[in-house]
C-alpha cells in the first residue's frame, strides 16, 4: 500500500488545481480542473493518464476543464450530488456519509454547504488529506454565496474535529490578505502573529501556502475559533451565540 502522491498546478491568477495519484494502482484524480492547459502540462512530465475528476462544487474556475478532458482521457467524472446538475459530465453523483474508492484509497464525502447550496468535502482517512475547495482557506473560509452563516459554521465546527495532521488542500492562495483581516478580530492570538510572520516569508519566497492542517486552522483561522474570548471581545459579542460570532465575523470579513 503506498500513500497518495499529492501536487499542487497553479492556474489562473490565485487558483490551485491539485494532481492526486497512485502509479501502483493505476489511477490518477485532478480535483477541481478549471483550467485544461496547466493540468495537461503537468500530466505529461509526470507521464501520467487521468482517470477520475473529482469536483468539489460547480463554480466555473473548479469545473471548466471537465469536459475537455473528459474528452481526451475517458475519465470518470464524481462530484457533489445536491448540485449535480451544474457539474460539467457528472458520471457519479456524492453526498454526506458516501465512500468513494479510489484504487486502494478511499474517500469519505462531507456535505458542505455554504459557499455553494451542494458543496461537499473530500476526507481521504488514511492519507490524511482533505479536499475542500472554497469552504475552508488558509486563515479564511468561502463566500457565503449560496448558504446562511448557520451552515457555514456547522461545516467549520465539524471540519475543526478532523484529526490535526490533516492536510488541508483548498483552492485558492487567499492567506496573505486572509491574514491581514484575522489580525484584526484576534489580534491577542500569539499563534496567529507568528503564523502571518511565517507566512509573510513564505509569499515573499512565492512558496504555496497551502496545503495547511486542520491543527493550524483550529489554532489560528478566526472562521473556527468563535469560541475565542479575544475574538469576541474584539468583535463586540462576548460570550454570544457562535452562529452570530461566526456571521459578524464573515460580514467584517466582506467588508474588508
Ligand atoms: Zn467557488
Amino acid at each position: 500500500m503506498t500513500a497518495l502522491t499529492i501536487e499542487l498546478v497553479p492556474a489562473f491568477d490565485d487558483n490551485y488545481i491539485f494532481l492526486a495519484y497512485d502509479r501502483e494502482d493505476g489511477v490518477a484524480a485532478v480535483v477541481d480542473p478549471g483550467d485544461e492547459a496547466p493540468v495537461l502540462k503537468r500530466l505529461e512530465a509526470l507521464g501520467l493518464t487521468l482517470t477520475h475528476i473529482f469536483n468539489t462544487h460547480h463554480h466555473f474556475d473548479h469545473t471548466g476543464a471537465n469536459l475537455a478532458l473528459k474528452d481526451r482521457f475517458g475519465l470518470t467524472i464524481a462530484g457533489p450530488k445536491n448540485e449535480a446538475d451544474k457539474i460539467p459530465g457528472i458520471d457519479i453523483e456524492l453526498g454526506e456519509g458516501d465512500r468513494f474508492t479510489f484504487g486502494s484509497h478511499e474517500a469519505q464525502i462531507f456535505d458542505v454547504p455554504g459557499h455553494t447550496a451542494g458543496h461537499i468535502g473530500w476526507w481521504f482517512e488514511r492519507d490524511e488529506a482533505l479536499f475542500i475547495g472554497d469552504t475552508l482557506f488558509a486563515l479564511g473560509c468561502g463566500r457565503l454565496f449560496e448558504g446562511t452563516p448557520a451552515q457555514m459554521w456547522d461545516a467549520m465546527s465539524r471540519l475543526r474535529q478532523l484529526p490535526p495532521q490533516t492536510k488541508v488542500y483548498c483552492a485558492h492562495e487567499y492567506t496573505m490578505g486572509n491574514a491581514a483581516f484575522a489580525v484584526t478580530v484576534e489580534p491577542g492570538n500569539q499563534d496567529l502573529l507568528n503564523r502571518v510572520e511565517d507566512i509573510k516569508k513564505m509569499r515573499a519566497d512565492n512558496i504555496p501556502t497551502v496545503p495547511t492542517t486542520i491543527g493550524l486552522e483550529a489554532a489560528t483561522n478566526p472562521f473556527m475559533r468563535p469560541d475565542s474570548p479575544n475574538l469576541q471581545q474584539t468583535i463586540g459579542l462576548d460570550g454570544g451565540d457562535l452562529v452570530a460570532i461566526f456571521a459578524e465575523t464573515r460580514t467584517r470579513k466582506d467588508q474588508f
